[in-house]
């Protein structure tokens, strides 16, 4: 479904991805690994052409994405949820989903997803006429995913859903990761917390200073002595 093939991104002259090259086939959940500054955001970034990709390709079902603007890109069905969730905090819930599917115009069906989302997380239906901006930072992350649901991916790209939220929230968001991995949406996860992304992920890689230093089925990943000593907090 998406491959990334040697892509190179700079900020300025800070030379962030240095040859980045994987591969996700439908139906997968990868996840990418590695300690802050790695490079895993600006994968995303790259992918999603927040940030411009200086040499390499990458291609989503089969058609070339590179230099696609980030808006065709979500068109297309690959749709990103940020770190940090960038939810709208004076728009209401309802409103922050209703702006995941501004590229829509099948209103039946912009109602069906939303009651999807709600089924997926009932708080949200709790808190529909809420400011987005009042709801705890769980529930902000489930109102991004939910948003970017409704712009009805068939690739999602998650930043660090577990950033800040207390373990309980964090098996939540993960089983519901792996109820829309389920239901058919391929899901790239970006996770500083590697036990859990492996947990959920079928393959991973692991990035370090802008490059892929490994990669391997979860299995694989879970039972590396390195992978351990590294990313999973063990001597
Ligand atoms: P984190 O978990 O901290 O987000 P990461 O693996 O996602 O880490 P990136 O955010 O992709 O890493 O950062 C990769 C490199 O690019 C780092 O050296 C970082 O300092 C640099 N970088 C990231 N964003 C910017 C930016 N907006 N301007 C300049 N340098 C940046």
């Amino acid at each position: 479904m998406l491959e990334v093939d040697g892509i190179h991104t700079y900020y300025g002259s800070i030379h962030a991805l240095r040859g980045v090259s994987l591969r996700i086939a439908a139906g997968e959940v990868v996840t990418l690994i590695g300690a802050n500054g790695a490079g895993k955001t600006t994968t995303l970034m790259s992918i999603s052409s927040v940030t411009p990709v200086r040499e390499g390709r990458i291609t989503f079902k089969g058609d070339d994405i590179t230099r696609m603007s980030s808006e065709r890109i979500v068109a297309r069905g690959v749709t990103q949820v940020p770190e940090g969730r960038m939810i709208f905090p004076a728009l209401t819930v309802e409103e922050n989903l209703r702006m995941g599917a501004y590229l829509r115009k099948d209103r039946d069906g912009v109602r069906r997803d939303a009651d999807m989302v709600y089924d997926l997380f009932p708080v949200l239906r709790e808190r529909r006429r809420q400011h987005g901006g009042t709801l705890s930072g769980g529930e902000q992350q489930m109102l991004a995913i939910g948003r970017a649901l409704m712009a009805q991916p068939r690739l999602l790209l998650l930043d660090e859903p577990s950033l800040g939220l207390a373990p309980i929230v964090v098996e939540n968001i993960f089983e519901v990761i792996r109820q829309i991995n389920r239901a058919g949406t391929t899901v790239l996860l970006v996770e500083q917390n590697a036990q859990m992304a492996l947990s959920v992920a079928h393959r991973g890689y692991v990035l370090a200073t802008g490059q892929v230093i490994m990669e391997g089925t979860s299995e694989e990943l879970l039972n590396d002595p390195k992978v351990r000593a590294a990313y999973l907090g063990e001597d």
